[in-house]
């Protein structure tokens, strides 16, 4: 969010939260949200809509709200997690700035009140009847309730608010890591990959990236059974996981294809720490828990490319993808290149 956007963003924020208390919409993250989007008046028809129900009633009923956020905003939004992020965070800013007004309020509005009282004592030797003396006194006293009134009201919604953004920050924190891993493997995912090969695709270091895809994979499925697939691909993701040191990450790239990132290492570096993993891997004993049956046929190909100064994360992925292909043909359990 650049400068602009965010002035913007707040200054419909600080529209949003008064239009809120004047309605009494409950301080939740799907009303802040139509609220905003109201009036940021990014959606005209929303605004038509909620206008004519503000119109007719006096105010928006709850479930005419949620209708409204589930018709205009969660089907149309995309919900990005990054955007989700900057709400709350750009939410948090705003309660702040918001208990900051209310506290200025207040004590510009007892400043109003000592004035008052000092003009009133220096009207009384003025000869201002006692009904007009007790007029004045009376609406100052009724405004100094409905302030008090609409503070505690802010006050409340503000504690609800902060409450609901711990809440969404917790839930957040969750989806964040949900998204980014597997949950067979306990590795990152094909997402995650995708993510940070880009970001280490922007700087000019050297990286260079390996593919791996388990050998005859489908024939232990066949033979043992989908569970003890899932075995394996388990323990090649231990296995992956311990050998990582230096900077390399392991992903599950795909059913039992997995890579590496390997920051930092040219080719030659690479393929020697692919060799390694190799016959870690060749190693490996995974046992069948339905016949206790040992196995330890388990190998796998492997495709290794360095970053050229043209590649894009498509070209450098590509070329992986290659020697793994070569490494298939000529006849698995090895790496490529040679
Ligand atoms: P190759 O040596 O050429 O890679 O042969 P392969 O049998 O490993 O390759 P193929 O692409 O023919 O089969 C991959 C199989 O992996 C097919 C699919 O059912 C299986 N598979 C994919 N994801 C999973 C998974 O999460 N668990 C299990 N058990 N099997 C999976
Ligand atoms: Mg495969
Ligand atoms: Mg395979």
């Amino acid at each position: 969010m650049n400068e602009d956007e965010f002035k913007k963003a707040t200054s419909n924020l600080k529209k949003a939260v008064p239009l809120m208390m004047k309605h009494r919409i409950a301080a939740t993250p799907s009303n802040y949200a139509l609220w905003y989007t109201y009036v940021d008046n990014a959606i005209p028809e929303l605004n038509q809509e909620l206008d004519y129900i503000l119109g007719s009633l006096g105010f928006c009923p709850a479930a005419t709200g949620d209708q409204l956020y589930k018709d205009y905003i969660a089907s149309k939004a995309e919900t990005n997690i990054n955007e989700l992020k900057q709400n709350v965070e750009l939410l948090v800013h705003e309660i702040s700035s918001s208990m900051d007004d209310t506290l200025s309020d207040t004590s510009a509005f007892s400043k109003i009140i000592d004035k008052s009282f000092a003009n009133l004592e220096k009207v009384q030797n003025e000869n201002l009847s006692i009904d007009e003396a007790m007029d004045v006194i009376r609406q100052l006293v009724s405004e100094s309730k409905e302030i008090r009134h609409s503070t505690e009201f802010l006050n409340q919604q503000l504690n609800s608010a902060s409450q609901e953004i711990t809440r969404l920050k917790t839930q957040l924190a969750q989806v964040h890591k949900a998204a980014l891993f597997d949950s067979l493997s306990g590795l990152y995912n094909r997402r995650a990959f995708d993510d940070d090969l880009a970001s280490l695709m922007h700087s000019e270091q050297t990286i260079s990236l390996i593919f791996l895809d388990i050998d005859h994979f489908k024939v232990f499925n066949d033979e043992y059974g989908h569970l003890f697939g899932d075995t394996v691909i388990r323990a090649i993701a231990k296995r992956l996981q311990t050998s990582c040191q230096a900077g390399i990450t392991a992903y599950r790239y795909g059913g039992e294809e997995f890579a590496l990132l390997v920051p930092h290492k040219s080719l030659r570096v690479a393929r020697q720490f692919a060799e390694m993993l190799r016959t870690s891997i060749e190693r490996l004993n995974v046992k069948d828990r339905r016949t206790s049956e040992q196995v330890s046929s388990i190998t796998a190909s492997f495709g290794v490319a360095e970053k050229m100064p043209k590649d894009t994360p498509e070209t450098l992925v590509e070329r992986a993808d290659r020697k793994l292909y070569e490494a298939k043909k000529m006849g698995r359990n090895r790496v490529m290149p040679f």
